[in-house]
C-alpha cells in the first residue's frame, strides 16, 4: 500500500493536490474536514457538535476524527492506499493513526509537507471564502486563529514523522501542475 500524509497549514493546497494524487495513483482520499462537513450537511449529532468548533476555527476532539478515520479504514480494506488530508492534526492523532494502520499490517509511507508563507495562505483562504460558502474562510480573525492552531498544535506532527524519517518538505507555491510535479517526484522516489 501507498499511504501518504499530505500535510500543511490551512490553504496550502492539500485538497486541490489530493485530487491529482487520486487520479494518478488510485488512492482513496480521506479528508477529515470533508468528512466533518458531510456530517454537518446531514445534520447528524456529530455534525451539530462539530459545527460551532469548525466555524470558530478550533479543532474538533481527537476521538471524533480518529473514530471517523478508523471507520474509513475498516470499510476500505481492499484499497491501494490512502491520502490522509487534514489528519493527523495533533500528535495524539498521529500516534492513533500509526496504531490503526499497524492493526491492518500497514504503515505511513511518506509525509509530504506543503510549505506556503502565511501572507499567501491568508490571501488564498479569503479568496476561497468568496465562493466556498465555508464560514471559517470568510473572516480574517478566524483564519489567523486557524494559523495559530496550526502553529501551536499541528506543526509538531511534522517532527513526529521526521523522527521516523518520513517527512519531505515541498514548496507549495506555483501553479497546481507545478506543485503536483514536485509531489510526483517525491512519491516516485519513495
Ligand atoms: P483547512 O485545512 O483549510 O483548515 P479542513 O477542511 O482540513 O480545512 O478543516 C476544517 C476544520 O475542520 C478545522 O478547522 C477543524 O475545525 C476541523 N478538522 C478537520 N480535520 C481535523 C482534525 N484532524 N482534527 C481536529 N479538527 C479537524
Amino acid at each position: 500500500m501507498l499511504n501518504i500524509v499530505l500535510f500543511g497549514p490551512p490553504g496550502a493546497g492539500k485538497g486541490t493536490q489530493s485530487q491529482s494524487i487520486v487520479e494518478t495513483y488510485g488512492l482513496i482520499h480521506l479528508s477529515t474536514g470533508d468528512l466533518l462537513r458531510s456530517e454537518i450537511k446531514a445534520e447528524s449529532e456529530l455534525g451539530l457538535k462539530a459545527k460551532s468548533l469548525m466555524d470558530a476555527g478550533k479543532l474538533v476532539p481527537d476521538e471524533v476524527v480518529i473514530g471517523m478515520i478508523s471507520n474509513k479504514l475498516e470499510t476500505n480494506q481492499d484499497a491501494k492506499g490512502f491520502i490522509f488530508d487534514g489528519f493527523p492534526r495533533t500528535k495524539e492523532q498521529a500516534i492513533a493513526l500509526d496504531k490503526l494502520l499497524e492493526n491492518h499490517g500497514e504503515t505511513i509511507t511518506k509525509m509530504l509537507s506543503l510549505e506556503v508563507a502565511d501572507e499567501e495562505l491568508i490571501k488564498r483562504l479569503l479568496e476561497r471564502g468568496k465562493d466556498s460558502g465555508r464560514p471559517d474562510d470568510q473572516n480574517k480573525e478566524v483564519i489567523q486563529g486557524r494559523l495559530d492552531v496550526y502553529n501551536e498544535q499541528t506543526a509538531i506532527v511534522k517532527e513526529y514523522y521526521s523522527t521516523q524519517g518520513k517527512t519531505e518538505e515541498l514548496n507549495g507555491i506555483g501553479t497546481i501542475p507545478e506543485v503536483f510535479d514536485r509531489i510526483k517526484k517525491a512519491l516516485d522516489n519513495s
